[in-house]
């Protein structure tokens, strides 16, 4: 009863006007919100026991009554898994009459996983894009130009629907280079640009050569990005650029930044949140159960990003609680010489290092003897290598001692090696840490 009521003022929050909704969203007391989780959280694992065949074979194989389980962590070793939905297919976890389907490729197979929607559940991702939207400061004057790749891509999709509900005037230019973008965009004097954040940076390079306008905000969706990179895009435009989090899995946005850009204010109305294994400092694979979706409801998926809950108020006064800016994805963190390395030790290295482009990767290879760590950077000159080179082995030494250890007790090596600009990066994705020994292990296999 008490969640039907729940329920019932979500959805008539869900109508109101963003503004409106922010401020009754930030009074309805925490108790209530996680009720109606719960509630919705028992739905949908019925739903997925009973029409899933994914679901429904595994529960049974595993013994476990959907019925009895009343919190995701009652499920213990039980996950879903991008590769479940790779194996299985999308049709095995159907639960309803889907109307869109989206995909995505990730970094660690070319096959792509297919997810199902309904036009509903677009529709209500796109009210609640529109309130996160707002509370960034978007109003109905704004012109917005995208630059999302509409390719199977869920982005575009849901910001089209939420930018409905703004009401902004809104333009679509699809991925294109940043040259064309930069010259067909100042036309329309856009005030705010929504892309993936490598490629606003190369929009912004452009910017600061060519000229600038006025901009109220960027945004960057897609993949996750270097505060230095921030800094710069921020500098060139005189405007912030703010950062959501969301995978194609989990339709679109799990959380976004509030104007303070301290971690992603999280979606506790559409999934329950969990962190089942945490390291020392409380970081652990984000896992996620879907709680309002009909078609293809997902249960603990495993996000493979390594993150951390922040239960802590945010000084911006907004009810949701937070995610940690993402440190890894679990598949690109390496076990090598170095030690245990993910990207955001190569992103720490570079911080405040002069001379290259925004992309960079590292690839871990094994010289016979020892691993050797290559840092490829892009460079305008390659006579600046050596000087890159010292400045990163420079903020080893200081930023991570024991890494600087087995640099000196020669556990392995370390070169910066330059590469043409534009040459890293050929997918929507780019792979920031590869084991390449891994790679020449499974060939010879
Ligand atoms: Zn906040």
């Amino acid at each position: 009863m008490l969640t039907n009521i729940i329920e019932q003022i979500e959805r008539f929050v869900l109508h109101l006007e963003p503004q409106h909704s922010v401020a009754f969203l930030n009074v309805t007391p925490q108790w209530a919100i996680e009720k109606m989780q719960r509630a919705r959280f028992r739905r949908t694992l019925r739903l997925a026991a009973e029409r899933s065949t994914f679901y429904r074979e595994e529960f049974k194989r595993r013994g476990i009554d959907p019925r009895r389980i009343e919190h995701p962590s009652e499920l213990g070793d039980f996950y879903t898994t991008g590769e479940d939905l790779r194996a299985h297919g999308a049709e095995a976890f159907l639960t309803g009459h889907a109307d869109t389907a989206f995909e995505t490729t990730g970094t660690t197979s070319p096959e792509p996983k297919r997810i199902f929607f309904s036009q509903r559940e677009l529709n209500e991702m796109g009210r609640l894009s529109a309130i996160g939207l707002y509370h960034l400061g978007m109003r109905r004057e704004d012109r917005v130009l995208s630059a999302y790749d509409c390719s199977f891509w869920v982005s575009p999709a849901v910001l089209r629907m939420g930018l409905q509900y703004l009401k902004c005037f809104h333009v679509e230019a699809g991925k294109i280079s940043p040259q064309e973008f930069y010259e067909r965009a100042r036309v329309y004097k856009p005030n705010v640009i929504f892309g993936e954040p490598s490629w606003i940076v190369r929009v912004s390079e452009l910017a600061r050569e060519r000229g600038t306008w006025p901009m109220k905000l960027l945004f960057g969706g897609g993949e996750n990005t270097t505060e230095q990179a921030r800094s710069a895009v921020e500098q060139i435009w005189g405007a912030p650029l703010y950062l959501s989090y969301g995978q194609t899995e989990s339709f679109g946005t799990l959380g976004a930044e509030c104007k303070r850009k301290d971690g992603y204010h999280r979606n506790d109305l559409f999934f329950y949140f969990e962190t089942p294994e945490v390291d020392t400092e409380g970081y652990g694979e984000l896992v996620y159960t879907t709680l309002a979706r009909n078609v293809m409801p997902l249960i603990r998926y495993r996000s493979t990003d390594l993150t951390h809950l922040v239960d802590d108020p945010c000084e911006c006064g907004l009810f949701a609680k937070r995610l940690a800016k993402i440190r890894a994805r679990t598949d690109e963190m390496v076990v090598c010489g170095m030690g245990n390395v993910g990207p955001w030790v190569f992103a720490e290295l570079l911080r405040g290092v002069n001379g290259h482009g925004a992309d960079w990767q590292a690839v871990v290879k094994h010289d016979g003897r020892r691993d050797v760590i290559e840092l490829r950077l892009e460079l305008k000159t390659f006579s600046q290598q050596g000087e890159v080179e010292q400045a990163v082995l420079d903020n080893l030494r200081q930023r991570f001692t024991d890494f600087w250890k087995n640099y000196e007790m020669k556990l392995y090596d370390f070169r910066v090696v330059p590469c043409e600009p534009g040459s890293l990066r050929n997918g929507r994705k780019l792979k920031l840490v590869l084991d390449q020994r891994q790679m020449s292990l499974r060939r010879v296999l």
